[in-house]
């Protein structure tokens, strides 16, 4: 018997690794993984040294670990069942819809026989989930109720500490001007960094964003003080500020937590304790802050986890609104005067990374005016961002961000610069006009906006979160002002699509 690690995976607390002990090991390290998209340099850096690390740190415990450097998986599978025909492994079940039973395959032609268990990575069983859901509506604030009760965390009996279960109207301040947000931390590279740079030179060297500098953890020591950062120095803020963007601030007081979560180097549990720990035990962090950041990891994080499950394969096809235009090539080279793009997409560029309302207010927002086939912003938020992956990326971009899918997302997140430029300052170094819809200097957004509601009028009209933003479409409408503004649209389109397409992927 060998335990199967696979690469977001990472965890000597849960799993067969704990179950058993005494068990050698298997990890590959399968070249093609990382070389066959358009990765950003610092994820296929991460998730490689990740694992390299992971490896190192189960050998210093004494464990015998196979670790195998092979172009394909397969080709690493080879290796063990040359070495030891007939061997059984275990592994925890993948994330990504499929891959169970294609590893089983991969295992099964070469003699082998695969035991796919639990994946304990999660704080939610799909046996918990599906007790929950039974088939009825997938709600996220139903589920993240359930979950508080079931766990317990910010519970006072059968109440929420602090009276309401969910304090999202206070997570919506903009800061002062003059705020400065804690550092956050960095990890340089160290030797087996470094290692694993120059082993994906070649495939980093044409890359669309910047290989150097690197500074996610790497290690479960360095995710452990980078959650010890976060809630000794940013969560106090994070909850007043979660929603807020600020120009020169790449990051604000977010966690930056979900690359390690998503490798397996923390656990949900215990970054959610440590948060409400420090809220029990200090007086400078405000409900709003842990309870929100309660919701982000215990309540979103989850669910998203289950819907992607129980949505799956479906919503890999999903595309309820028929949008079919290709992603502009903005979103690898950031070329744009509309400030608020432009800095996103630097962000992205620079560290894979780009917080949470950047992500669904700026480049989701955009992508779905504009029409882009939601596969196409999905397999970008995959390769771009260091912590996507396809069970957290599909959920959040096809259904959440583009409206694609039917699954939980009950109006589409469509938005004009109003929106923008009340939730952060962009617009006010920005070569575009908020409050203008036409003309040569109109936010694009705006123009874009209108016409996303007249071109998918008949999907949306008859939602009834949609009337009032329909109401003021006919008000446009009568007053003969939807041509000029749909003509505007065409004009942002072309020209937003009229860049260099060879740097994309
Ligand atoms: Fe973005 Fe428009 Fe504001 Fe410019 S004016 S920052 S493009 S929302």
């Amino acid at each position: 018997m060998t335990v199967l690690v696979l690469g977001d995976q990472l965890t000597r607390r849960a799993g067969p690794l704990v179950a058993r002990p005494d068990e050698r090991v298997l990890m590959i390290e399968a070249r093609a993984f990382a070389t066959r998209h358009a990765y950003h340099p610092h994820k296929r850096t991460l998730v490689a040294s990740a694992m390299r690390h992971f490896r190192d740190a189960l050998r210093d415990d004494g464990r015998d670990v196979a670790y195998h450097e092979t172009e394909t998986f397969g080709g690493g599978l080879d290796a063990h069942f040359d070495a030891r025909p007939g061997d059984a492994l275990v592994v925890m079940r993948p994330s990504s819809h499929g891959a169970a039973d294609r590893l089983r395959d991969l295992v099964t032609a070469r003699g082998g026989t695969l035991t796919v268990v639990e994946n304990e990575t999660f704080c939610c069983s799909p046996a918990d989930f599906d007790d929950w859901h039974e088939g009825g509506t997938l709600r996220h604030e139903d589920f993240y109720r359930h979950m508080r009760r079931e766990t317990g965390v910010l519970m006072d009996g059968d109440d929420p500490v602090g009276g309401e279960w969910n304090y999202d109207e206070s997570n919506r301040e903009t800061p002062p001007e003059d705020y400065e947000p804690p550092d956050v931390p960095t990890f340089d590279p160290d030797a087996t960094t470094r290692a694993v740079q120059d082993d994906y030179a070649d495939a980093n060297a044409e890359s669309w964003a910047d290989p150097a500098p690197f500074g996610w953890p790497v290690t479960r020591e360095g995710a452990l003080a980078a959650l010890d950062d976060f809630v000794a120095r940013r969560l106090p803020d994070f909850g007043p500020y979660e929603d807020a963007m600020v120009a020169g601030e790449p990051t604000l007081d977010h966690a930056l937590l979900s690359a390690p979560l998503n490798l397996g180097l923390l656990g949900p549990r215990e970054v959610v304790d440590a948060a409400v720990e420090a809220y029990e035990a200090r007086g400078d962090v405000p409900i709003e802050s842990v309870e929100g950041f309660v919701r982000q990891v215990l309540g979103w994080r989850e669910f998203v986890r289950h819907a992607y499950r129980v949505g799956m394969p479906d919503l890999a096809d999903a595309n309820r609104l028929d949008a079919t235009r290709d992603l502009p090539p903005v979103y690898w080279d950031g070329d744009t005067d509309m400030a608020c793009v432009a800095e996103a997409v630097a962000g992205v560029r620079r560290r894979g990374y780009a917080h949470h309302i950047q992500r669904l207010m700026v480049l989701s927002n955009f992508a779905l005016l504009y029409g882009v086939d939601p596969h196409a912003l999905n397999r970008w938020f995959h390769v771009a961002f260091v912590d996507g992956y396809h069970w957290v990326s599909t959920p959040n971009t096809v259904e959440m961000g583009q409206y694609a899918g039917d699954l939980f997302a009950t109006k589409p997140y469509a938005a004009s610069a109003n929106y923008l430029d009340r939730m952060g300052d962009y617009c006010a170094g920005c070569a575009y006009d908020p409050d203008a819809t036409t003309g040569a200097d109109a936010c694009p957004f705006n123009a874009l906006y209108w016409d996303f509601l007249a071109e998918n009028e008949d999907d949306l009209r008859s939602n009834h979160r949609m009337g009032l933003v329909y109401s003021h479409l006919d008000d446009k409408r009568d007053a003969g002002d939807l041509a000029a503004i749909r003509e505007r649209a065409g004009e942002v389109r072309a020209a937003v699509s009229a860049s260099d397409p060879s740097r994309t992927e």
